[in-house]
């Protein structure tokens, strides 16, 4: 019988699903197959408390863990068109939007907020990874204007963290424009000469990495995170060679010179807050003497007094 099918049965099933436990209780790491309680994982900032892989985390938990005591304000993002191509694949881009939505319950692949860091303001721009992959498009695009806009109103700096497949495959061309727009909005806050940071997470892949992550004035990035632009294993097929051990990780990108610093997750805000002091602090902390006075100064030897009791020079 058809009702049976498409009404009863979808009702039982959302009566049954109610009554089940959360799945969620318990999530395995992948770093060393760990099972962890979700109590334990988010005391720990989402770290493995047994090999320290540093977990992939939604904006929110990013947002509260960075700024001072979690408090901060979202903005509201600039209105982009949906689906300017009527883009479809095995399902319509208008439908997968749809979805990501209810299933994060936010607009677009990133959060942007403002607060303080350390003491200082600061206007940080989160990516989603769970919405369609954090992927960018024309919407990403304009909340990172958005932010830059907001820093520059501010006088505060800008602190993205990507965590991103790349550019998202179904707006096109428009999402491959996002990458010199987004470098636009980086260079405001030079012209602003405000700092701009980036926290390079496990993945930042693709157009991303191509573009507004890798021209910060300072680069930090995760533990173990995965950056780069190209997959590791298309660069093997075409290049036919074996990659070295760690390629695209974090810690290599240090050693090669492409990051700053390596941060644990726990010690970010306070790394951050240290750099922003370095950066936004005006006037030196020491005395600042011409330079005339200061070479005399060096020169002239100070006349030394006799200590009691030592041996008289020459003697
Ligand atoms: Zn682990």
């Amino acid at each position: 019988m058809n009702w049976l099918t498409n009404f009863v049965r979808p009702k039982i099933r959302a009566l049954v699903s109610k009554t089940e436990t959360p799945d969620n209780l318990w999530h395995k790491c992948p770093g060393c197959g760990q099972m962890l309680f979700h109590r334990d994982l988010d005391a720990a900032l989402f770290v493995c408390t047994s090999c320290g892989h540093h977990l992939r985390i939604d904006a929110k938990r990013r947002l509260a863990m960075l700024f001072d005591d979690g408090k901060y304000q979202r903005i509201e993002l600039p209105r982009t068109p949906a689906d300017p191509l009527r883009f479809r694949d095995q399902k319509r881009y208008g439908d997968r939007l749809k979805d990501a939505q209810s299933r994060t319950s936010e607009s677009d692949a990133i959060v942007v907020a403002h607060g303080a860091v350390g003491g200082f303001p600061a206007v940080i721009a989160a990516f989603e990874f769970g919405f369609m992959g954090g992927s960018m498009g024309t919407a990403v695009g304009e909340a990172l204007l958005a932010a830059a806009h907001l820093a520059e109103l501010q006088q505060a700096p800008m602190i993205v963290i990507p965590a991103s497949g790349g550019a998202r495959m179904q707006e096109g061309i428009l999402s491959l424009m996002q990458m010199p727009r987004s470098v636009i909005a980086v260079s405001k806050m030079r012209e602003a000469g405000l700092p701009y940071i980036v926290v390079l997470t496990d993945p930042t892949t693709g157009g991303v990495s191509a573009s507004f992550a890798m021209v910060a004035d300072i680069t930090i990035a995760e533990p173990g995170a995965v950056v780069g632009f190209a997959g590791a294993r298309v660069i093997e097929e075409t290049i036919r060679e074996t990659l070295p051990e760690g390629f695209q990780r974090a810690e290599y990108l240090l050693e090669h010179g492409m990051v700053d610093m390596v941060v644990r997750r726990k010690d970010l805000r306070a790394t951050i807050a240290r750099v922003l002091g370095l950066l936004l602090r005006r006037e030196p902390s020491a005395q600042v003497l011409p330079f005339a006075e200061a070479a005399a100064a060096a020169l002239t030897p100070t006349p030394r007094a006799p200590t009691p009791g030592a041996p008289a020079q020459g003697s």
